[in-house]
Parts: structure tokens; sequence; C-alpha cells
């Protein structure tokens, strides 16, 4: 490519582009011709990132925020935050590290940003956000935008997912960032912490049928009757480049699918695809509300789009990947 053509080409900005949903935007950007900084405290385990320069470092680090932000991109997404699944968010050992870590990185990149100006800048909040008054009825929860306040978070995760929310809409209001902010509503796929503490329910249950053999059990936390939505990662990201394409309209809005399902309907597709006969025994563990699902009205509203990939194929795909790394780590032992 001629070095005109390079200059003319977008640029964008990937914080925790080593992450599970940063690793495969940055793939999908590479695709529609990006040229793309990513910036993580590590990289990928899983596969070489396809950003054109990869920084490693720590955003709470004001000095590494300077360095990530030594120019100007046509489009930056947050990503980077201390996150984890329900063995991470719900057990209250880690919440001052999730707060504190996750709003030092937001504060220091607004912060630097209205220095050096952001044309448009990305923020994946979550569906963490929501009221748990509106979700104790597992058949009936209520999770549109419009339904955040009065606030009650059922987590520390969700708090801080909420005051940053406030805080990019603040900056765009005060600063005129044109800020895009969706709620992700449980986001699975490839390439998606698996095992370790971190992972969420997908990946956890995909990896203890893989590791079952057939006619024996898995553990599940709870009774299995709470209900959630789960979105594959591709749709997340045809979502997330809609809104970032989508002119006058900021958000929050939800980015989830309307497919709910309870824990135990999720476990039996898993164990359909792997053609595995198990019993579930359920134990005591960390939980979190009784019922979640999107509520798709105002994206298909705003954007004219919604997902439309059924739950049980993302997840063959999903367990497909799961198995062989359970097979992998199996043999190099
Ligand atoms: P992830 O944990 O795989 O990715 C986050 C990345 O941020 C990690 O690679 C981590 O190393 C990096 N990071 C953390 N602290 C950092 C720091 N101080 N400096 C630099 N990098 C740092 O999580 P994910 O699932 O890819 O989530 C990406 C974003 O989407 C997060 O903001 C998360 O809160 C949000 N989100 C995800 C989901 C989901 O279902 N996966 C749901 C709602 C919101």
């Amino acid at each position: 490519m001629n070095k005109q053509a390079e200059k003319k080409k977008k640029t964008a900005l990937v914080c925790g582009a080593g992450g599970f949903i940063g690793g495969h935007l940055v793939k999908r950007l590479k695709k529609e011709k990006y040229w793309i900084r990513g910036v993580d405290l590590k990289r990928s385990e899983f596969s070489k990132s396809e950003a054109d320069e990869f920084i490693i470092g720590d955003l709470r680090n004001l000095s590494v925020c300077k360095k990530v932000l030594d120019k100007e991109f046509d489009e930056v997404y947050q990503l980077a935050a201390d996150m984890g699944g329900a063995g991470y968010i719900f057990t209250g050992e880690m919440d001052a590290d999730i707060m504190n870590n996750s709003a030092t990185i937001n504060l220091n990149m607004l912060n630097l940003g209205r220095k050096i100006g952001f044309k448009k800048i990305f923020y994946p909040s979550s569906a963490c956000i929501y009221p748990a008054y509106n979700q104790e009825d597992p058949n009936n929860p209520k999770c549109s935008e419009d339904s955040a306040y009065p606030a009650a978070p059922d987590s520390e995760y969700g708090w801080e997912k909420l005051f940053s929310e406030r805080l990019y809409l603040a900056y765009h209001r005060n600063y005129g960032f044109d800020v895009k902010i969706a709620r992700f509503h449980n986001i699975f796929g490839p390439e998606g912490t698996w095992r370790g503490g971190k992972e969420k329910s997908p990946a956890a249950i995909c990896r203890k049928v893989a590791e079952a053999k057939d006619g024996g059990e898995i553990e599940m936390w709870g009774d299995g009757k709470q209900t959630r939505s789960f979105l594959f990662i591709d749709e997340c990201l045809d979502g997330v480049r809609r809104l970032m394409n989508t002119p006058n309209f900021t958000g929050p809005v939800n980015i989830g699918s309307e497919e709910m399902v309870t824990i135990n309907q999720l476990a039996k597709m898993v164990m359909k695809i792997a053609k595995k006969n198990l019993k579930i025994k359920h134990i005591k563990g960390p939980l979190g509300v009784r019922g979640r699902n999107s509520d798709n009205t105002l994206i298909r509203q705003k954007i004219n789009w919604e997902p439309t990939l059924e739950l049980k194929n993302g997840l063959e795909k999903t367990y497909l990947w799961i198995e062989k790394q359970v097979l992998k780590t199996k043999s190099s032992r």
C-alpha cells in the first residue's frame, strides 16, 4: 500500500486489546482496513494480536495513558476493565480492586482525552447496572434502558459501570466528545476466559461438560433456575460497529440477545452439543439476580438492528473451542 493510501486509513485505539472482546474487535477492525493500536496489561493467551502496534502497559498509570494517546485516533474503544464472571464479581472479595482499577482507567483516559480531544469513543457498560429489584422474577425481568434508575445494581462491578457511564455522558455534554455507550449482556465465544476464576457461566459450563465423562455429573452454583440471555461475540461486534456508525445517538443502549434461558437449560444445550448425558449437582456458590434478559426495543428503534443468531449455534462454536483447550491441557500434563 502506498503512503497516501496508508495515510487515509481510519485509525483506532483499542484499550483492553489483549482481552476477549478487545481481541475479537481488533480482528474485526482489521478486516475493515483500520490501522490499530492495541493496549493491555498482557497479550492474549490464545492468539497473536492483529493490531499494527501493541503496547503493554497499565492504564491506571497516567504516563502509560499519555504514551498511548500520543496522537489522535478516529475511534477509541475503551474496553480495559477489571472484570470476571460470578466467581469474581459476586464474592465481595475483589470489590475494592474492581471499583478502583476500572474507575481509574476511565478517569485517566477521559482526563487526557479532554486535553487532546477524542473524535469518537466507545464505552462498554453492562447489564449488571440494572436494578436488582427489577430482576427478582426469573420469568419477567425488566432491563429496558430507562429502568436503570433509581439505581440498585447487585454488585460493585455494576456500580462502577454506572458511575463510568455517567462519567462518559458528562464528558460528552461538557467537552463535546462523540461518545457511544452500550450495555453488554453476557457476551461469549471462543477465546474468552474459560478457567481460573474469571470465566463466565457459558465458558464454565462448556469446560465442565468437556471435562466430564459421559454418564457422570457436573457441579453448578445455585438451583440453575435463574434466567439469563447470552450473546455470541460476532453479533456483539456487529452491534458495536453499527452503534459507532449511527450519528446523533449516544446511548446507553442494550447490546444483548432476547433469547432467555435458565442456567439448567444452558447446561442441557451444552450437553446435547457434546453428546454427553450428565447429571447436574447443585451446590452453593456466588449468584447474581434471579432473572435477566436484554430488551432490544431501543436498539431496534435507533440503529435498526438486533441479533438473530440462535444461542445453540454460538454455543456449538464455543464448546468446540473449549473442548480443544481442555484436550490440549490434558495432553500437556
Ligand atoms: P476481558 O477481561 O477479557 O478484557 C479486559 C481486558 O482489560 C483484559 O485483557 C485486561 O488485561 C485488560 N485490563 C485490565 N486492567 C487493565 C489496566 N489497568 N491496563 C490495561 N489493560 C487492563 O473482558 P471482556 O469480556 O473482553 O470485556 C471487555 C469490556 O466489556 C470490559 O469493559 C467489560 O467490563 C465489558 N463487558 C463485558 C461483558 C461480557 O459479557 N464479556 C459484559 C458487560 C460488559
